[in-house]
């Protein structure tokens, strides 16, 4: 028997794929609604894997994890769009900041190139291509896509009970001197586990279960990114991106769009005060001035708040860890860190964890 702990789109494919390998699968999910995690709090886009480096697992799976997603996609009829990316070079202060942008796009092609991504092309003033995109030059990637993810996560948890996984909800797991129990969130009634396997795919508390094992020098601190509603969708149907940021492995402010037709600003990065913390902080002005160096299109107005997605930022001995973290430790598999791509490469890091278990 295998027990996946987490009913994200992590835990979910890695027990869909467990199952469909004859495996006996018990979900088991904190929340009373599954979905409430990272999963239904993201931007829905499917990555090309442009900006990881070649050798870092996120380039590795989130590169195979866009084909195995697009087949379930088609095979489930979640509704999904390959509308491509411009990442811009946007409004500049200054000559320097100017030229340095001009360099990343150059390394961002570059790497691309080297990872296989087709049909990369640069473009000098982005604007006459695409109406209303402020810059000099942008990066055009048309291998990237959105996709509605409340379907997505719907017809995962179908295709998982079609193949016979068991999910239990309100149930949260903890290790205590060794053994595994699962407690009952609501009588708080504590009953011992036994499994062959058991999967950390905890998402933001992913640290507290592998502390509980004993690793006590892993730490997810929870980073924010905010979404502000748009009033009006642009009158093309393509993601607008900044050059990612520096400081962090945070993407930009940038334009998306979901399926369902509304259209959002985010996510910038700023520290959450807890993994609970999901209040909207940044004043309108402020991100509207993010937003205003990619697009001439918004006025001030035409942003209200939308949403707050939490990312799980991992430490490991007060370090920053940029890549996917994926540890077995005896009959645990613990997954950490797994923040953005983790949407697009969910698939591939199903594989990779069952093959860590043959
Ligand atoms: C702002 C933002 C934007 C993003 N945009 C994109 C994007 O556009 N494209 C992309 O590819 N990726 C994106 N990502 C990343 C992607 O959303 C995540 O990598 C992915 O959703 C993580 O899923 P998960 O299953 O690990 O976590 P979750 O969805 O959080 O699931 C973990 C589950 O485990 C449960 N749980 C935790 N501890 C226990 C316990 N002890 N017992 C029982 N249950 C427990 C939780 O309740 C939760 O439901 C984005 C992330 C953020 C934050």
């Amino acid at each position: 028997m295998k027990v996946v702990v987490g009913s994200g789109i992590i835990g979910s494919w890695i027990a869909y794929q467990l199952a469909k390998a004859g495996e006996e699968v018990y979900v088991i999910e904190k929340s009373e609604n599954a979905g409430d995690g990272i999963s239904g709090r993201n931007s829905g886009v499917l990555h090309s894997g442009i900006y990881y480096d070649p050798n870092s697992l996120k380039s590795k799976l989130c590169l195979r994890g866009y084909e195995l997603a697009i087949s379930f996609f088609q095979k489930h009829q979640v509704p999904f769009l390959l509308c491509g990316k411009v990442i811009t070079s946007g409004l500049s202060n200054s000559k320097e900041e100017e030229t340095e942008k001009q360099i990343e796009i150059e390394k961002l092609l570059e790497n691309g190139k080297n990872i296989g991504i087709p049909d990369l092309e640069i473009k000098q003033n982005p604007g006459n291509h695409w109406k209303h995109v402020e810059g000099n030059s942008a990066l055009w990637v048309p291998k990237t896509g959105v996709v509605d993810v409340p379907t997505y996560l719907k017809m995962l948890w179908r295709a998982c009970e079609e193949e016979g996984v068991q999910f239990l909800k309100n149930k949260k797991i903890v290790i205590d001197q060794g053994s595994v129990f699962s407690i009952d969130e609501t009588t708080q009634v504590r009953e011992e586990i036994e499994a062959d396997h058991f999967i950390n795919a905890g998402g933001l508390y992913s640290d507290e279960l592998i502390k509980q094992a004993g690793s006590e020098d892993y730490e997810i601190r929870p980073n924010k990114g905010e979404y502000f509603r748009l009033k009006k969708t642009l009158p093309y149907e393509t993601l607008i991106y900044p050059l990612p940021m520096k400081t962090s492995t945070a993407l930009g402010v940038h334009y998306t769009f979901h399926l369902a037709g509304d259209a959002y600003a985010g996510p910038n990065s700023n520290w959450a005060e807890s993994k609970e913390d999901y209040k909207m902080q940044t004043p309108r002005s402020e991100y509207f001035e993010s937003l205003r160096k990619i697009l001439n299109f918004y006025k001030e107005e035409d942003l209200s708040e939308g949403y707050v997605g939490l990312r799980p930022r991992l430490f490991y001995k007060g370090a920053a860890i940029k890549d996917f973290t994926i540890l077995k430790q005896s009959n645990w598999i613990h997954l950490l860190g797994i923040e953005s791509p983790g949407l697009t490469s969910a698939p591939a890091i199903a594989e990779e964890v069952v093959g860590m278990m043959e």
